[in-house]
């Protein structure tokens, strides 16, 4: 129950999966994981914006983005481009705010070339973005997951040591299925789930301004964070201003605040530094 996946100060004979160092020159103090159960929710867009809050509030933020195969993190916040090293280590790209940010996106030729590899290539590049990337000072680093419970997910839970998952869901009743299996992964490993954010929770009409439930009315998201006592850390709205953010890489400068609150948590409730 006391586990804080530092296996270096325990002498505990357990299954908590051994984690891998990051490089010498990172000192990262806080991960948080970014998951949800399928693509499309909107979990890439809920980690820049939850970086972009905690970057607000001061903090040296970082996101890793493991969605290797959908990557999307470097045009949210408009980076392109290589990344540079020196032989010891790769570099991060930085966001207009100061966002370190690390993706395959910046590796590839072309932003538009697909990644076909395998699972353990795959895996095993989300593994060196952790061991092999001088990060440097972070206070918060957020990991973009792949959707889903395969390979990559379980790397990232395996080889870092991660002080929370979130898990992002948009409201329908399928969904929520899916979340359930989110949960219960982060239970198997150990690792705490700090809560859900719900996202396209509700549509404003642009004329007189009722909100309109356009996924049904989120009873299913409420009845999973109660069953799991967990907290609802947002509802974010559909907002095409945030659509055009992420299409012309300005997530970071946007005004909305729908992941203040959450952020208010994250600064407030997570595990004391642990490098
Ligand atoms: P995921 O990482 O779960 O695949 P993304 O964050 O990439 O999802 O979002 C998928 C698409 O939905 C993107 O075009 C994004 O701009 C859009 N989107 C995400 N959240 C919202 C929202 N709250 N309102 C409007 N569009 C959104």
């Amino acid at each position: 129950m006391s586990c804080d996946h530092n296996c270096d100060k325990c002498g505990e004979k357990c299954d908590t999966p051994q984690t891998e160092n990051p490089h010498e020159l990172s000192r990262i103090k806080r991960v948080i994981a970014v998951v949800s159960g399928k693509g499309g929710v909107g979990k890439s867009s809920v980690t820049a914006l939850l970086a972009s809050a905690m970057r607000r509030k001061g903090y040296n933020c970082a996101v890793l983005d493991a969605d290797i195969t959908g990557a999307s993190i470097p045009k949210m916040f408009g980076v392109s481009g290589g990344l540079d090293g020196d032989g010891t280590g790769i570099f991060p790209a930085r966001s207009k705010t100061g966002i370190s940010l690390v993706s395959a996106n910046l590796l590839l030729e072309h932003e538009t070339d697909p990644v076909v590899w395998r699972g353990p290539i795959i895996a095993g590049m989300v593994k060196q973005f952790w061991t092999d990337v001088i990060w440097g000072d972070v206070d918060y680093m957020f990991i973009d997951c792949p959707p889903g419970t395969g390979d990559v997910p379980l790397t990232v839970f395996q080889s870092i040591k991660i002080d929370g998952i979130i898990t992002v869901t948009t409201p329908q009743e399928l969904v929520s299925m899916i979340v359930e299996k989110a949960v219960n992964m982060a239970n198997m490993m150990k690792i705490p789930m700090l809560g859900i954010v719900e996202n396209m929770s509700y549509a404003l009409c642009p004329h007189c301004g009722e909100r309109i439930n356009v996924f049904g009315n989120g009873d299913a998201v409420k009845a999973v964070t109660q069953k799991f006592g967990l907290p609802l850390l947002a509802e974010i709205p559909y907002d095409a201003e945030l659509v055009k953010a992420a299409d012309t890489g300005t997530v970071d400068t946007l005004g909305v605040r729908y992941t203040d609150a959450a952020a208010d948590i994250i600064e407030s409730g997570l595990p004391v530094v642990r490098q």
